[in-house]
């Protein structure tokens, strides 16, 4: 059953309710008529009977059997000959039999013998079915039973008549059911199929294309957005990808010409060893750049696909940011900047992968370094918010306008300038606020323009009992949280 399509299925679901109820209903309604049938029988047959006690009583406290007999004989015979009566009294004297019953002889049993109610006492006379009632009556003191029948043929037809017609209807009415119902779900479907059809046409050069959704407000309709959302949010993230390997494409161009142009220029004609060292010390500079850049894109490329991995371990900020300022000091004193790293507490501690955060420090450090002009500062600071390790990177550079502050953060976008470019491809920031949102965080900016920008981001800080540190972690303890790199 599972196997077949709805509409086959709700087509025999139909024809499943629609059979159980025909039939429940003509069995139903045949019982009912039988049942009525039986009780204007029963009446009629019990008038018959109440009809004898009158006859009966008319003629007062009569003991005469034969008379008795006379007066039924002038009223039935002439009135009922045809009929079934018979009357016998409580010592079992035939008071009267009509010529059915007599050729017929059932046996009447005496009053005492009979319920209050009657019995009811069937036969078959030739080719006719008899229903009999008999009853007992009591006139003027005395007992009698009185058999009265009628012939139920024309009942038994009808009753006939009702089943066949029934058996008849009933079919034809659970057939034309079975046809409504396969037509209504074919209906009741047909949006879906024209959905399928639809979305068959979607492939991933037509992801802009919409599946049409219906005025009803109904569960296709709901159905239709739900897919039509999903569509968006699969069109987008093809347009990112196809943005970001175009962005690669091109940000790898570059270099890879200068290195030709530089190589090409270098081999036009013979150069003393000077200036081939010149030439390679350039080419090296670039390989270098390229190599960070491929880094950058590899680190997304597996962030996007989810193969980056993080692993956490407790990280002590005392020793996490000397080391981060020694790898930069030179190159920010290099970029004539002071550099200060900042630690407001000892032995702050919090989970996290200590290459990314490593990463995400330098990536902020890299670019405060280089949008900061000669003479400002750059600051490396740790500091507590509630339960929270504050890790922030300041710079007294050239700052962010607003409109650029939320772009910033994403892939290849640089904030266009009107001097010279300084190095870089714009993926640094995307890949510092993906390390960041991977340990619960988010990375933050606050910047003035001219007067420089802080990124800031919290980490959850945890307690780590000061006997645990090795004993190169607890020196740092001891150590002036301020220290200047300048
Ligand atoms: P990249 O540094 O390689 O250009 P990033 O993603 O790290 O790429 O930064 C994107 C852009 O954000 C930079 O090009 C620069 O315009 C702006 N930016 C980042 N850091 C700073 C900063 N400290 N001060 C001013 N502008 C910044």
């Amino acid at each position: 059953m599972r196997d077949l399509p709805i509409r086959v299925r709700l087509t025999l679901w139909y024809f499943a309710m629609f059979a159980s109820a025909a039939t429940l209903l003509g069995l139903a309604s045949q019982w009912m008529l039988e049942r009525s049938l039986e009780k204007v029988e029963y009446h009629d047959l019990q008038e018959r009977a109440d009809d004898v006690r009158e006859a009966l009583s008319h003629q007062g406290q009569v003991q005469d059997t034969q008379k008795l007999h006379d007066v039924l004989a002038i009223i039935y015979e002439f009135k009922d000959g045809g009929k079934y009566l018979q009357v016998r009294d409580e010592h079992g004297n035939w008071i009267y039999r009509s010529r059915r019953m007599i050729s017929q002889n059932p046996d009447l049993r005496t009053p005492d013998m009979l319920p209050k109610a009657g019995l009811i006492v069937d036969f078959r006379q030739g080719t006719h079915f008899v229903r009999t009632l008999e009853y007992p009556i009591a006139v003027e003191g005395t007992r009698y039973s009185v058999q009265t029948g009628i012939v139920l043929d024309r009942n038994l037809d009808l009753l006939n008549n009702f089943r066949f017609n029934l058996l008849l209807l009933t079919p034809l009415v659970i057939l034309l059911a079975t046809i409504g119902g396969h037509i209504m779900s074919r209906k009741a479907l047909k949006p879906v199929a024209i959905l399928a059809a639809e979305s068959r046409r979607i492939n991933d050069r037509n992801l802009d294309i919409r599946l049409p959704v219906s005025n009803a407000n109904d569960e296709i309709s709901d159905l239709s957005r739900t897919l039509n959302q999903m569509l968006k949010r699969i069109d987008s993230a093809f347009m990112s990808v196809r943005t970001f390997t175009g962005n690669a494409s091109h940000e790898l161009r570059t270099p890879i010409s200068l290195l030709r142009a530089e190589i090409e220029v270098a081999l036009f004609r013979h150069r003393d060893g000077q200036e081939y060292r010149a030439v390679l010390t350039r080419l090296h500079e670039e390989t270098l750049r390229m190599t960070n850049l491929v880094e950058n894109l590899l680190s997304l490329a597996r962030a996007d696909g989810g193969a980056e991995t993080m692993t956490t371990a407790p990280i002590c900020v005392d020793t996490l940011l000397p080391e981060i300022a020694q790898t930069w000091q030179r190159t920010i004193n290099e970029a004539l900047l002071d550099f200060q790293v900042d630690i407001s507490e000892a032995g702050l501690f919090f989970m996290g992968d200590h290459r990314a955060i490593q990463r995400l420090l330098s990536t902020l450090l890299e670019n405060a370094s280089k949008f900061t002009p000669p003479g400002g500062s750059v600051k490396l600071c740790a500091a507590t918010k509630g339960k929270s390790i504050v890790l922030s990177v300041r710079d007294t550079g050239v700052g962010i306008t607003p409109e650029h502050k939320h772009r910033i953060f994403d892939r290849f976008y640089r904030v266009p300038t009107s001097g010279p470019v300084a190095p870089g491809s714009g993926l640094g920031l995307a890949l510092a606020k993906w390390i960041a949102e991977r340990h619960g965080s988010q990375l933050s900016v606050e910047s003035t323009p001219g007067l420089g920008s802080v990124f800031s981001f919290s980490l959850e800080r945890i307690d780590i009992p000061l006997q645990t540190l090795d004993a190169s972690e607890a020196s740092l303890h001891g150590h002036n949280r301020d220290s200047t790199f300048a």
